[in-house]
């Protein structure tokens, strides 16, 4: 059975506890800071996707270095987080901090472009094939970006997207399939401003009739993808499906926004490099900042160019597209230096060598104890899934979520001192990860598999 849930439910509440109260002896200082928090910030925390962790209270940061950081009780942690990509380059790289600190002291932001913005777009024009740029402060606010563009130059309506997509918190994405195949607004989803099949159409993914049905309806703008899905665990695609998402997008004439923004683990040039992929446009975000804010959209030239010809320099300002910050100077000093020092095509090798290490440990639990889950590897990033076969579509993924078990393994690894991503079981390598972080993770992750089947 492909999705079998985890069978022994007493076993787990009890290994549960035993966690909880491992956590809650060894971090007091955690626990002061969580009851000051509170007072003015719901849950203690800045932002409320940071409570999603699992434990009594947050874990609060003391310093963060390479792959490790170290909390405010003292532990160490191996970090497999990575700040969910956004210290894919390992915290504080050094490269990365003395250009930022270098443009800080001359100035952070003007509304005037500086040196670094044309080397950092040429090197994004390298890295992923499209020549032509434009600067963000996040990997969400890119998408929205390509999207008002797609509307712009097509006269069209809608997006198409793939069934359990993530691109950030962008209204279009967040739509998803019922089980008669109707577009709904996604579970969870905050407050939407329209229905959302008004915005989109949603396709499996994989799904190539689909796709085909979905253009024919002829108002579909953009068809925004992650070549591989990674926010629902990872869903590689079957051969032969970029190729035929390249050809429906011409012959229906709907722009093709690939976002790398996790798929960057494939390489240097992400999966349109590693997999020769042909998008009309591009998105990339959270890692190339260095660990600051800085997102980044590519074109080709003749997208680029329909768009530039369909925009006036006097509305410029008001039109949708932009921000007061975006493209300031300390964003693309460090660009120019994380692209050129540090997420170099000699530490991506370094880094998909260790989390194919990773993944054999992970592998070799899942084998000794004979457990019915699977672990899937996008170069540098990995995840295991509850089910036994990996996953082909978003549906079949979300399907093989057990909250209370991931909770455990997460609780489990975090009283080991390892940081796994809240989201999600999957792990990231830094250029900076070593093979001792990777072995501290198989070794207690075999005694969590331990704990949970033998
Ligand atoms: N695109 C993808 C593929 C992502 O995974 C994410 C974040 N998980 C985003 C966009 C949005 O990034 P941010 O929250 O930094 O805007």
């Amino acid at each position: 059975e492909p999705n079998a849930p985890y069978p022994h439910r007493r076993r787990l509440a009890e290994l549960w506890e035993v966690e909880v109260q491992r956590f809650r002896a060894a971090r007091p200082q955690s626990d002061l800071l969580f009851r000051q928090a509170k007072e003015h910030m719901a849950d203690g925390v800045p932002m409320l996707w940071m409570a999603k962790w699992p434990g009594p209270w947050p874990v609060y940061v003391d310093v963060a270095q390479g792959a490790h950081f170290r909390c405010v009780d003292g532990i160490d942690h191996v970090d497999l987080c990575l700040g969910d990509t956004g210290a894919m380059c390992g915290h504080a790289p050094p490269a990365s901090v003395a250009a930022i600190t270098h443009q800080l002291s001359r100035g952070s932001t003007l509304m005037l472009p500086t040196a670094d913005a044309a080397a950092a777009a040429s090197m994004l024009a390298e890295r992923f094939g499209v020549p032509s740029w434009q600067f963000a402060l996040s990997a969400t606010d890119a998408n929205r970006s390509l999207i008002r563009y797609t509307r712009q130059v097509t006269g069209r309506r809608r997006i198409a997207v793939h069934d359990y997509c993530y691109h950030g918190t962008v209204d279009e994405a967040y739509a998803t399939l019922d089980e008669n195949g109707a577009v709904v607004s996604r579970r969870g989803n905050i407050g939407p401003p329209v229905p959302l099949d008004e915005t989109t159409a949603v396709v499996p993914f994989n799904d190539i009739p689909a796709l085909e049905e979905a253009f024919a309806a002829g108002d579909i703008a953009a068809f925004l993808i992650e070549p591989a899905l990674t926010n629902i665990g990872i869903v590689l695609p079957d051969p032969g499906y970029h190729a035929a998402v390249r050809e429906l997008c011409t012959r229906f004439g709907v722009v093709l926004i690939i976002d790398e923004t996790h798929t960057f683990s494939a390489g240097p040039g992400g999966m349109i490099r590693a997999d020769a992929l042909e998008p009309d446009a591009v998105v990339i975000g959270k890692s190339i900042g260095g660990g600051i804010p800085a997102g980044a959209y590519g074109m080709t030239t003749e997208f680029a160019a329909a768009v530039r010809a369909s925009l006036d320099l006097e509305d410029i300002d008001v039109g949708g597209v932009g921000g007061t910050l975006a493209g300031n100077a300390v964003s693309l000093a460090a660009i120019r230096a994380t692209l050129g020092e540090v997420l170099t095509a000699d530490a991506f090798a370094g880094m998909i060598e260790r989390c194919t290490q990773w993944t054999a440990g992970v592998q070799a639990a899942l084998d000794e104890f004979e457990v019915p889950w699977q672990v899937t590897q996008l170069g540098a990033r990995a995840e295991y899934s509850f089910r036994a076969t990996a996953p082909t579509t978003g549906s079949e993924a979300a399907h093989a979520d057990d909250f209370e078990l991931q909770q455990y393994l997460h609780l489990h690894a975090l009283n080991r001192g390892i940081l796994i991503t809240p989201f999600h079981n999957m792990a990231l390598m830094s250029p900076v990860t070593s093979a001792a972080d990777v072995e501290r993770h198989t070794v207690a992750f075999r005694e969590a598999v331990e704990s949970l089947y033998a």
